[in-house]
C-alpha cells in the first residue's frame, strides 16, 4: 500500500509516501521549513504558518511525487495529521488531504501528531516491536509514554510547564542566539566546558515521573546575567543546561523502564536529535541490557514520513474517515483507537 503522508501542525510542511510493500519503506520525504518567516517574531505566528502551508503543500506534493516515480493515480491512501496542533495550519493539511483522497477515490485517515513521532523510530532498521516506553521529547511535549501495542498508549509521567524542546529554545533565547536557539544551543554546547557551569536536575530529587524545566531557565538566566557573558562563557552554560536536561530525561526514562518493567526505549521527537541524549540514553539502555531506539535525526523533527507511515498502519487496519474535513488541536493519546480493534 502506497500512502501519501501530509504534517502542517505547526511551521513545517512536510509530505512523504511510504510503501508498505516488503523491502519498500519511505520512497520518498520533503520538509520545507517556515523558520525564516517566523524569526524576526522569535515564535510561531499561526495565521502566517497557515498561509505559507497553502503555499508550499501542493508544489511539495508534486515535487515529492516525483521524487517516488509515481503519479497521484498510484496512491493507495492519504495520511493527514489532525491534530494535536495549530487549527489553522492543521485545516490546511486536512482539506487538502482530503480533497485528494476524494479525487482519487481513496481512503484518508486522519493521524495524531505524536502517534507520528512515536511511531518514527519503527521506520528504521531492526525496529522494536511493543511493549515498551517511549520518551515523546518535542517542541510542545515531554511525555513518558507505556506503548502496550500500536495505538495502546498509557501517559506515564509529563512536563508541568515547558517541553524539554521549548526549554532549549527558550535559554537559547535568553543567551540571545536566534529562534529556534535548540540546535543552536546543542552546537554551542559542544564547544563549553563540562561542569564549568552545574544546574539542579529539576523533581529527580523524589519519586515520579513527570518533568518541569521552567526553573532550570529561570537559573540559566541568572548565571548568564552574572557572568561575563563571553563566547566561552555562553558555551559552558550551554553545555550546563544541556547536561542538566539530558541527565534528568536519562533519570526519568530509567525510572519509566523500571516501572513498566521493560528495557526498551524509544526516543521521538525533535529533541531526539540531541546527540548528547542519543548517547546518554544508548548508554543507560545498554547497561540494562535492553536498546534505545532512535530516527534518524531528519525524522525526529516534524515531517511527513511519520506521518505516512502511523497513516499506513492504521490505513491496513481498515481504519478511514467519512469525507467531512475535521481537526483536533488538542486531541489525548491515550484516547486512540487500538490497531488491532479496527482489523477486518
Ligand atoms: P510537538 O511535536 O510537540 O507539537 P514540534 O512539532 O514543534 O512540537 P518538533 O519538530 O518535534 O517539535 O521538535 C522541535 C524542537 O526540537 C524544537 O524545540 C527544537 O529546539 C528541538 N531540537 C531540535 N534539534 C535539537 C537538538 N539537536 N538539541 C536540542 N533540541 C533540539
Ligand atoms: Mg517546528
Ligand atoms: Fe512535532
Amino acid at each position: 500500500m502506497r500512502v501519501l503522508g501530509i504534517e502542517t501542525s505547526c511551521d513545517e510542511t512536510g509530505v512523504a509516501v511510504y510503501d508498505t510493500a516488503p523491502g519498500a519503506g519511505l520512497l520518498a520525504h520533503a520538509v520545507y521549513s517556515q523558520i525564516a518567516l517566523h524569526a524576526e517574531y522569535g515564535g510561531v505566528v499561526p495565521e502566517l504558518a497557515s498561509r505559507d502551508h497553502v503555499r508550499k503543500l501542493l508544489p511539495l506534493v508534486r515535487q515529492t511525487l516525483a521524487e517516488a516515480g509515481l503519479a497521484p493515480g498510484d496512491l493507495d491512501g492519504v495520511a493527514y495529521t489532525a491534530g494535536p496542533g495549530l487549527v489553522g495550519a492543521l485545516l490546511v493539511g486536512a482539506g487538502t488531504a482530503r480533497a485528494l483522497a476524494w479525487s482519487l477515490d481513496v481512503p484518508a485517515v486522519a493521524v495524531h501528531h505524536m502517534e507520528g513521532h512515536l511511531l518514527a523510530p519503527l521506520m528504521e532498521d531492526n525496529p522494536p516491536d511493543p511493549p515498551f516506553v517511549a520518551l515523546l521529547v518535542s517542541g510542545g511535549h515531554t511525555q513518558l509514554v507505556a506503548v502496550e501495542a500500536i495505538g495502546q498508549y498509557r501517559l506515564l509521567g509529563e512536563t508541568l510547564d515547558d517541553a524539554a524542546g521549548e526549554a532549549f529554545d527558550k535559554t537559547a533565547k535568553l543567551m540571545g542566539l536566534p529562534y529556534p536557539g535548540g540546535p543552536q544551543l546543542a552546537a554551542l554546547a559542544e564547544r563549553g566546558t563540562p561542569g564549568a557551569f552545574r544546574f539542579a536536575r529539576p523533581m529527580t530529587d523524589r519519586p515520579g515521573l513527570d518533568f518541569s524545566f521552567s526553573g532550570l531557565k529561570t537559573q540559566v538566566l541568572l548565571a548568564w546575567q552574572q557572568s561575563d557573558q563571553g563566547e566561552q562563557t555562553r558555551a559552558d552554560i550551554a553545555r550546563g543546561f544541556e547536561d542538566a536536561v539530558v541527565d534528568t530525561l536519562a533519570i526519568k526514562c530509567e525510572r519509566a523502564l523500571d516501572a513498566a518493567g521493560s528495557d526498551t526505549l524509544v526516543i521521538a521527537g525533535g529533541v531526539g536529535a540531541n546527540k548528547r541524549l542519543r548517547a546518554k540514553l544508548q548508554e543507560m539502555c545498554a547497561r540494562r541490557g535492553g536498546r534505545a531506539c532512535f530516527p534518524r535525526p531528519s525524522l525526529c523533527t516534524d515531517n511527513g514520513a511519520m506521518i505516512a507511515f502511523a497513516g499506513a498502519l492504521r490505513l491496513e487496519a481498515g481504519q478511514h474517515e467519512d469525507t467531512s474535513v475535521r481537526v483536533t488541536p488538542r486531541w489525548d493519546m491515550a484516547t486512540l483507537p487500538p490497531l488491532a480493534a479496527a482489523s477486518p
